[in-house]
């Protein structure tokens, strides 16, 4: 194989890894802000994107939550609407 061949392989390679990470971050993203496992969402807290997350896939308009009960991580599409202020603020839950 000549020097081009080996280029495009490695870069084939690459590209596909990179659609395998892309295929992990689209996993954990969920149509609506609450914990899939606790079924709530009163322990939801903003959490940051990971440095690879950011630098790879930081043009995804997502935004990630960790629930503070199971520490499950999850990302929701930006614009989704989410209250993170406990219930006892909220007038119309009071
Ligand atoms: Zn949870």
């Amino acid at each position: 194989m000549n020097l081009f061949t080996w280029v495009l392989l490695i870069a084939a390679v690459l590209a596909l890894l990179y659609l395998v990470f892309l295929a992990f971050v689209y996993a954990s993203i969920q149509a609506e802000a609450s914990c899939q496992t606790c079924k709530t969402d009163v322990h939801l807290e903003r959490a940051s994107r990971p440095g690879m997350v950011k630098q790879y896939a930081g043009f995804l308009p997502l935004k990630r939550y960790r629930c503070r009960r199971c520490l499950k991580t999850f990302y929701v599409k930006r614009g989704t609407t989410v209250d993170l202020r406990p219930d006892s603020l909220d007038p119309e839950k009071a």
